[in-house]
């Protein structure tokens, strides 16, 4: 099985808008893939394990990558369940979210 040296995700969370039952709106985290974000032109996102800041890389055609996003913060990535640099720790560390969550 090949190892991805480069972290990517596929699904993330949104930030939407949904009405609140006592009137206006209020915001939610919704889990999306990265796709569909796209497609639907969402523009907050954050981890969906760590709740930490994410880069977004959109599709570029001509290698055919498909949309992803990694963590902005090495940080992030090394306690996060799903990151990279934690999936790669030896020393039986413990996931923790994200120090800078995004809210
Ligand atoms: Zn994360």
């Amino acid at each position: 099985m090949a190892v991805t040296e480069r972290e990517q995700f596929h699904v993330c969370q949104v930030k939407r808008r949904r009405v609140r039952a006592t009137g206006g709106y209020e915001p939610f985290w919704k889990v999306k893939t990265v796709a569909e974000a796209l497609e639907d032109s969402d523009t907050e996102f954050r981890c969906k394990d760590c709740a930490g800041a994410l880069k977004l890389f959109k599709r570029r055609v001509e290698n055919g990558a498909t949309p992803h996003v990694e963590h902005k913060l090495k940080g992030d990535s090394e306690y996060c369940p799903s990151g990279l640099h934690f999936l790669k720790a030896t020393d039986g560390r413990e996931p923790r979210i994200s120090q800078f969550p995004v809210r």
